[in-house]
Order: structure tokens, then C-alpha cells, then sequence
């Protein structure tokens, strides 16, 4: 659900806590010989999250994504539905770094009733996350958008499956190395397109800053109207020094995200017009949600695959 409100969530954590507590002995790590005989319960946060869990689980796993299409994990609060999933899963993968950060409280509940929770950011070591000044001594958690760093988020989540479920490692690791090679294809692929946008105009202006890791890797500069969050709105001071940018640099084109209101890449267009040059909207990124189930963008290799496509089409010039 993408709305919420104070008091439906404080009763809903309420209801966790009891719900957790009703569950208690079978919340516990499940024996090995008994999951191995049945498919894993699992809950991941993000639909990107969820894809990789079905990627590397296959067949073992029935997986529910909290998050479906157009969903913003920074606001996203859990729904009575999701505290059910919570509740009865065998292990719960989240993205951490602060990503879910409406979901910290029920996160606690869940450590509290030693329900396992893997944040599949764990292992990427520190030196490799970034953390931008507007970002407030937290980390970016975006890190999806360096499909390199993301292998890490897979690899965990391969080992956090072998570890419940051990008699079959082999088939994580199997599965796990044939999605890795897509994913190399895929970071082959952005590195080879991006070589048609000249060097100058390899700008990605966006609703929020989604796009960091995207752009160290990829050598891109990024420039995001807004801050860290999806929760704080775009002051008009950011609208004017971000469209005298646009203009000064000859920017042809600005992306709007699927998860983000269009209104704030509006403001920026309307900036940039009363300069007397003109912007035009280069196509809809996929930023912290794929696209619809059941379609190419609605999977973590078809998302990126899109945005790249999409980010070359308008700044090529071709
Ligand atoms: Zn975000």
C-alpha cells in the first residue's frame, strides 16, 4: 500500500507484537530436515529484492514482495496484510541502509521474536557505499543501480538460503551462478551503451537521488531535485539552481521516475522555459520499484536494462 496513516500503524504493530508472540516456537529457525521437505516461506521487501530471492531460490521458494509496482520503500509502512506475510515467514530479506526506514519498528519486533532477517546490503563493504553530504551520515541505499554491488546482495542472499536450508546448496549455488552470468551480460551491456552519449552530456537529472551508484559506476554526474528521501519536497531555491544548471550545460533531457510525483520534474521544466530553453522529458526511469508483474520491466535485469535504454535514447542524440 502506498498511503498510511499514524493510528492504523500503531495498531498494526500492536497486532504484530501479539501475532509474533503467537507464533513464537514457529518462528524459530525451521529444522533442516523438515524445510528441505517443503518450499521456504519467504518475504522480501522491494520487488527487486523479491526478484533475486526468486532467481536464486527457484523452485524451493514461494516468495511475497511487500512492495508491488510504483510502491517508495522510504514511506512505505507496513499494512495488516504484510504483518501476516511478517509473521509466518521462515526468513524475511529487506534492502537496510535505511531504505524501509517506515518499517524500523516492525524490523525490531522481528529481532525481538528471533524471526531471521537478512539485509541483502550486509556484505558490500563499507568503502564501497557511499554517503553523500545530503544523505546525513547515513549511506545511500540505492545500491541496486551498480549491478557489480548488487552481485554482493545476491551472493548473500545464496548463502542466507543455503544456511536455512543446507541439503540444497547445491541448487542455490546453480542457480545463483546462472543468474550472476546475466547479470555480468547486463553490466557489459550499460557500459557499452553509455559509450554513445557524449562524455559532456552524460548528465541524469531526476526527481530524487536514486542514481548515485548508477552514476559512479556508469560515469555519469547525477543531479537529483530532490534530497536522500522521498519525504522532504523540493524547495524552490533547489527548482532554480538545478535549471540554470540545465541551461548552462545544454541538458536536452529530464527523467521522471515511476515512483516519484511528476509535479517536481514539472517545476524544473517550467525553470528551465523561463530561460528561454527548453528540456524535454527523456522517458520514465524505474527507480525503487520495478514494473508491473508479469512484464520484461517488472524484473530487476528488465528494469535496468529499461533505464538505460531509455537514459541513451534521449542524451545520445542519435
Ligand atoms: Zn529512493
Amino acid at each position: 500500500m502506498i498511503t498510511h496513516r499514524a493510528s492504523p500503524y500503531l495498531f498494526l504493530l500492536a497486532c504484530f507484537t501479539v501475532l509474533l508472540a503467537a507464533c513464537a516456537p514457529a518462528a524459530a529457525a525451521p529444522l533442516p530436515d523438515e524445510i528441505a521437505n517443503r518450499k521456504i516461506n519467504i518475504v522480501a521487501t522491494t520487488g527487486m529484492i523479491a526478484d533475486v530471492v526468486r532467481n536464486v531460490g527457484g523452485e524451493r521458494v514461494q516468495v511475497t514482495g511487500l512492495m508491488g509496482a510504483g510502491v517508495d520503500p522510504h514511506l512505505y509502512k507496513a499494512s495488516a496484510g504484510d504483518v501476516r506475510f511478517l509473521s509466518e515467514a521462515d526468513i524475511v530479506f529487506y534492502n537496510g541502509l535505511h531504505l524501509e526506514a517506515g518499517m524500523a519498528k516492525v524490523f525490531e519486533r522481528m529481532n525481538d521474536a528471533q524471526k531471521i532477517t537478512v539485509a541483502v546490503t550486509e556484505r558490500i563493504p563499507h568503502d564501497l557505499l557511499l554517503s553523500p553530504p545530503e544523505f546525513e551520515g547515513n549511506y545511500d541505499p540505492h545500491v541496486w543501480f551498480d549491478v557489480q554491488l548488487w552481485m554482493l546482495a545476491v551472493e548473500q542472499v545464496r548463502d542466507s538460503l543455503s544456511a536455512l536450508d543446507p541439503q540444497h546448496t547445491e541448487v542455490y549455488q546453480r542457480n545463483t551462478q546462472a543468474y550472476l552470468n546475466q547479470m555480468a551480460e547486463l553490466d557489459a551491456y550499460i557500459r557499452e551503451q553509455v559509450n554513445r552519449i557524449p562524455p559532456e552530456k552524460r548528465v541524469l537529472i531526476t526527481a530524487h537521488d536514486a542514481f548515485n551508484y548508477f552514476s559512479r559506476a556508469y560515469g555519469f554526474e547525477v543531479r537529483g531535485l530532490q534530497g536522500i528521501s522521498t519525504a522532504t519536497e523540493a524547495g524552490t531555491a533547489d527548482v532554480v539552481s538545478l535549471s540554470r544548471f540545465i541551461v548552462e550545460r545544454q541538458i536536452p533531457a529530464i527523467f521522471i521516475e515511476t515512483s516519484v510525483p511528476l509535479r517536481n520534474i514539472e517545476a524544473v521544466q517550467a525553470g528551465v522555459q523561463a530561460q528561454g530553453f527548453s528540456i524535454r522529458i527523456g522517458g520514465e526511469l524505474f527507480s525503487d520499484a520495478m514494473g508491473d508483474a508479469g512484464t520484461f520491466e517488472g524484473t530487476y535485469l528488465g528494469m535496468v536494462r529499461h533505464n538505460i535504454d531509455t537514459i541513451v535514447n534521449a542524451l545520445s542524440g542519435e
